[in-house]
């Protein structure tokens, strides 16, 4: 049984006290109920990291994660964070391959693989983001484009460094643009990388490996999403910003 996901990206949003604010309302909501039956994460902005871990304290059921982490291990290279600096201040988790970061930041499919590596040898656990812009989705070339990322992002680990990884499944199309996929969208695309995994891993490892959905997910049609049986559970953007919606989404998985 794998336990499902939902994991909010901040992007570049909010003041300090705002952040602070956020994750103090979603873990106070959250507090009153009994323990959410999904994994929480907060991916935040780089300098809020620190904080909101300090904020939410040592027993929170709620995880942090890193947007992004350099493709160097460390030295002159200004601005950037590397892998080690994030494991060493205590931060489990790391967003990577975002389509942001690919399209505006010209993040190659080898530079995702480069940081990849450096995350899970600093210990990190990567939610690895896939997913296919309008005009291949259009082409129906959605499947190939994925396979590609998925193969070449991945496919050099070993089975028990890729237990490590969560894969995001995030139709580009579908980011910050209000359109969702369809619950059997989601479900086709998570089936065919789950039968991607068992075909190079075997049936077990692909068993295992937590696939999320991310793309325009809401309150409103995160139920329907989850309840397919390839969908692990969301990577929330938007809707991660405001804390009773996020925390209805959590609800849901
Ligand atoms: C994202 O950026 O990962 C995302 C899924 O954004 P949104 O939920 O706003 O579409």
């Amino acid at each position: 049984m794998r336990k499902k996901i939902v994991a909010g990206n901040w992007k570049m949003n909010k003041t300090l006290p705002e952040a602070i604010n956020l994750a103090s309302e979603v873990r106070q909501m959250l507090g009153m109920e009994a323990k959410p039956s999904a994994e929480v994460i907060f991916c935040v902005p780089a300098l809020y990291l620190i904080p909101i871990k300090d904020a939410l304290g040592a027993d929170s059921m709620i995880s942090i994660g890193g947007q992004n982490t350099a493709a160097y291990t460390q030295g002159a290279y200004t601005g950037e964070m590397a892998a080690d600096m994030l494991a060493s201040a205590g931060i489990p988790f790391v967003i990577l391959g975002h389509s942001e970061r690919r399209s505006l930041f010209g993040e190659t499919d080898q530079v995702v693989k480069t940081k990849i590596d450096l995350a899970l040898n600093a210990g990190l656990k990567p939610i690895f983001c896939c997913g296919e812009p309008k005009e291949i989705r259009q082409a129906n070339q959605h499947e190939s484009l994925v396979k590609q990322q998925v193969e070449s992002g991945l496919f050099h680990l070993s089975a028990s460094e890729l237990s490590n990884v969560v894969i995001a499944y995030e139709p580009v199309w579908a980011i910050g643009t209000g359109l969702t996929a369809t619950a059997e969208q989601a479900q086709d695309m998570h089936a065919f990388i789950r039968n991607l995994v068992a075909n190079k891993y075997g049936s077990e490892v692909a068993s295992q490996i937590r696939i999320l959905y991310g793309g325009s997910v809401k309150a409103s049609n995160a139920a329907e999403i989850f309840s397919k049986p390839d969908v692990d559970g969301g990577l929330i953007g938007g809707a991660s910003l405001q804390a009773a919606e996020f925390v209805n989404i959590i609800r849901c998985a």
